[in-house]
């Protein structure tokens, strides 16, 4: 591993030797640039434009337009990009990562692809991870973009369709990625074009972009809609796997987070609910409750994963600790831990439209992003997104000091020597960010910290621009500041005078994460631009990574070593060990998110088909060939199912069943007598029924005007796209369970699903044809569209 790393290593270099040429070309624009007047420095854009319109290609211009937005970033914010903000530039405008520390400035470098990439008319996203952020970026940022001329708008939770389409509509729209992935699955519900408010996707720049691809890649977003009353079902198996032994009847995989029955586990819940195979299509139902209840009593833990409050189940955050108010787990979970702790279950709600970010910053013409954090993930960008990660240098070299951990026995210890270090810091005035992984521990070290009399602030506002505010002030002299990991990333801490002689911004680790990089984030809001700081982890042995992942014989050895419970051990060996801790969760939760992405995968081409269809709906194509191919297919099959192998016997019995089943499908009472059909092969059956439907269709084009039809079958057919395809994404979430319930010996569950699942999508696809068939005519007959 350390080998390929090394590799990478030598890649990001070798690359930025590739770019500078192109950097020191910009750079050599920069006297002419400095002499231009406001008025001509502003021409330029319309200048590239016209280039662009003679055949020129963005990187033709690049060197040019980005010493024209250098340029202007000065004149408006008094910030002139350093060269390698402008290497981090060319990087994003690759459609690449820049893994750029934190500290560097990274808003100002995507001021110089944004820019480039708006002169196509076609749209950029920035994307950011809350809508303070989204907000502050465009308020800054947008000046620049402005004073040449470009527009700029953003996207805020609480705004009106018509002010996200004007957003959308300006040369360049900042937003997070909720706000935009929500308006992607909401545009493709929409029952008119003009209620759409994107454009297509064309280019992005994703701001913390390991955070949104890596961290919150675990739920997907969706959009859910009341569903039916909640079933009796969730009881019973509830009630079902509390019965049940561990290891017996069922097995915890600890490491993946999933919980599976064993054959002794299947055979008794066959037996509880009196069903023969519960792997059975048929059992569906059943199987989805059990597998939500296991997963709800075995994996979900009460004051971890949710808290109780009010007789209502709200989930937390596993990130910031935080309580999520409003949301609820998806596919049953919810109401399945309701169940598990005996609360009133509430409507299930039924998914309208889902997606997962990956899926969805994947539809973008070219996706690119920055972060300080990105190398550890490479390979996981690459495999996944195929994007490859580079890393830029610092603008100035880095000062921080990153001490070894201390290892403490146990929690106790590691608390009184986290009090320590704040105190002695503090004495001295230096400012203290001391890091945890919850806010539950936020609060237990607030606690100590007050029983020694020392002024803190801790961070558990619920409001990212209150959040931002505080954690900007954890530079000034004396500041202690208590935050989780990842409150306020994105926020800069600047030291204040007299802050850097005294060491400037300590910040004290209390929990090593599961991945390597929210720990390289924690420390990285110190040492900021070459100032000098400093970062430690303080830890346990009885912390859950060490608890679980630490190899035996390493905790064998601290046990022993560490004779005295204050005495911490630390060492190069140490952390080596840690860190490959590390890596075996990171590995696991990788896996993970892989396995959820190939899944995904395979609905994502589904859904391409179905979105793309609607949009050709809403764009306002003419239907009616495609409803006289609908109706053809639909009646050869029917006249099949009827007639396809009956006997000359049966064939008498069979006309008259499908003369009522036509009735109901498409042709007015009386129209087709058995007369008509005695005696007639398949194929002049379906020659007959088909040329009186579209009798029927045109005489209802007479009645109530081309137009009006057209309108009905578009209608029609987007109505039952909709129903159809929301009871889709509810059948493969099911075969997903089920496959994962079945007992697979040496074949690939992702296989199987692809195999399954396309056959349910092109039966679903017969389905909306016949569907749409019966629907229109259903609503033409109700419009009094032909005599009948
Ligand atoms: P990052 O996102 O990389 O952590 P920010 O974009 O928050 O960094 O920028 C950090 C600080 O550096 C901000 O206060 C910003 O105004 C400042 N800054 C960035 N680039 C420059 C520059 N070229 N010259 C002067 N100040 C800069
Ligand atoms: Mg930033």
């Amino acid at each position: 591993m350390s080998n390929l790393l090394d590799v990478f290593g030598d890649y990001s270099a070798r690359e930025i030797k590739r770019i500078m040429p192109i950097v020191k070309k910009i750079e050599s624009y920069e006297k002419e640039m400095s002499k231009l007047t406001d008025e001509e420095l502003r021409n330029k854009t319309e200048v590239f434009k016209f280039k662009l319109s003679k055949g020129k290609t963005l990187d033709d211009i690049l060197p040019e337009a980005f010493a024209v937005v250098r340029e202007a970033a000065y004149r408006v914010l008094k910030m002139k990009h350093y060269e390698v903000q402008l290497m981090g530039g060319i990087v994003l405008h690759q459609g690449r990562i820049a893994e750029m520390k934190t500290g560097e400035g990274k808003t100002l470098v995507a001021t110089l692809p944004a820019y480039l990439n708006a002169l196509t008319g076609k749209g950029v996203h920035i994307v950011t991870t809350n809508d303070y952020l989204a907000k502050r970026d465009r308020d800054e940022m947008g000046q620049i973009h402005e004073f040449l001329g470009l527009t700029v708008g953003v996207i805020l939770h609480d705004m009106e369709p018509a002010e996200r389409r004007a957003a959308y509509h300006m040369d360049i729209t900042y937003g997070t990625n909720n706000e935009l992935g929500f308006d992607y699955l909401r545009d493709n519900m929409a029952i008119s074009k003009e209620e759409r408010v994107m454009r297509s996707l064309n280019y992005v720049i994703v701001d913390e972009i390991d955070s949104i691809l890596i961290d919150e890649a675990r739920t997907p977003l969706l959009i859910a809609g009341e569903g039916d009353e909640p079933s009796e079902v969730y009881f019973a198996a509830d009630n079902f796997v509390k019965k049940l032994k561990k290891d017996e009847h069922y097995v915890i995989d600890n490491k993946v987070k999933a919980v599976t029955l064993t054959e002794a586990g299947v055979e008794l819940c066959e037996k509880e609910f009196g069903i023969e195979n519960l792997a059975d299509e048929k059992n569906r139902n059943i199987q989805h409750h059990v597998v939500q209840a296991l997963k709800a009593n075995y994996i979900m833990m009460n004051n971890r994963d949710y808290i109780v409050n009010d007789g209502e189940v709200l989930i937390v955050d596993e990130f910031t600790g935080r309580v999520m108010d409003g949301r609820r787990f998806n596919e049953g979970l919810h109401e399945a831990i309701e169940a598990k702790e005996g609360l009133e279950v509430n409507n299930e709600s039924k998914t309208l439209a889902t997606i997962t970010l990956q899926n969805f910053f994947k539809l973008y013409n070219k996706l690119s992003g920055m972060t300080g954090t990105a190398y550890t993930e490479q390979m996981e960008f690459r495999e996944i997104y195929n994007l490859d990660v580079v890393v830029i240098p610092t603008n100035k070299p880095i000062k921080r000091m990153d001490h070894n951990d201390e290892v403490y026995k146990t929690t106790r210890a590691k608390y009184n020597a986290i009090v320590r270090e704040v105190i002695e810091s503090h004495e001295k005035g230096q400012p203290v960010l001391v890091g945890t992984s919850s806010i539950e521990k936020s609060e237990d070290i607030s606690a100590l910290l007050k029983r020694k009399g020392i002024k803190h602030y801790v961070l558990n506002a619920k409001n990212h621009a209150l959040e931002a505010k505080i954690i900007a002030k954890a530079g000034e002299k004396g500041a202690v500041t208590i935050a989780t990991n990842m409150a306020g990333r994105g926020t800069d801490i600047k030291l204040a005078p007299g802050v850097a002689e005294l060491g400037g911004l300590k910040v004290i680790g209390t929990d090593r994460h599961e991945s390597r990089r929210i720990d390289n984030q924690l420390r990285g809001r110190s040492g900021r631009q070459g100032d000098p700081g400093s970062s430690k982890f303080i830890i346990s042995l009885e912390d859950e990574l060490l608890k679980h992942f630490m190899p035996e014989r390493f905790k064998e050895l601290v046990e022993k070593m560490a004779i005295d419970e204050n005495v911490p051990l630390e060492g190069k060996l140490l952390n080596k060990a840690i860190e490959s801790a590390q890596k075996a969760v990171e590995a696991n939760n990788f896996a993970a998110r892989k396995n959820l992405v190939s899944y995904d995968d395979i609905v994502n081409v589904q859904r391409k088909v179905i979105y793309d269809e609607r949009n050709r709906v809403l764009d306002g194509e003419d239907l009616r060939d495609d409803i006289l191919s609908m109706l053809s297919e639909v009646i050869n099959r029917m006249v099949t199912e009827f007639l396809g192998d009956a006997s000359s016997k049966e064939r008498d019995e069979e006309l008259k069943n499908l003369i009522v089943f036509a009735e109901e499908l498409c042709i007015p009472d009386n129209r087709l007598t058995y007369e008509d059909l005695k005696g007639k092969s398949n194929d002049e059956l379906e020659e007959i029924i088909y040329s009186i439907a579209c009798q029927v269709y045109e005489e209802a084009e007479k009645t109530l005007g081309e137009d009006r039809v057209r309108t009905i079958e578009k209608v029609a057919l987007l109505k039952t796209v909709d129903e159809k395809w929301i009871e889709h994404i509810d059948n493969m979430e099911y075969l997903k369970e089920g496959i994962g319930l079945r007992a697979f010996k040496q074949v690939d569950p992702v296989q199987i699903f692809q195999i399954e699942s396309s056959e349910i999508f092109y039966e679903m696809l017969y389905s909306i044809k016949y569907n749409t068939i019966k629907q229109l005519f259903y609503n033409l007959k109700t419009n009094k569209a032909f005599s009948n």
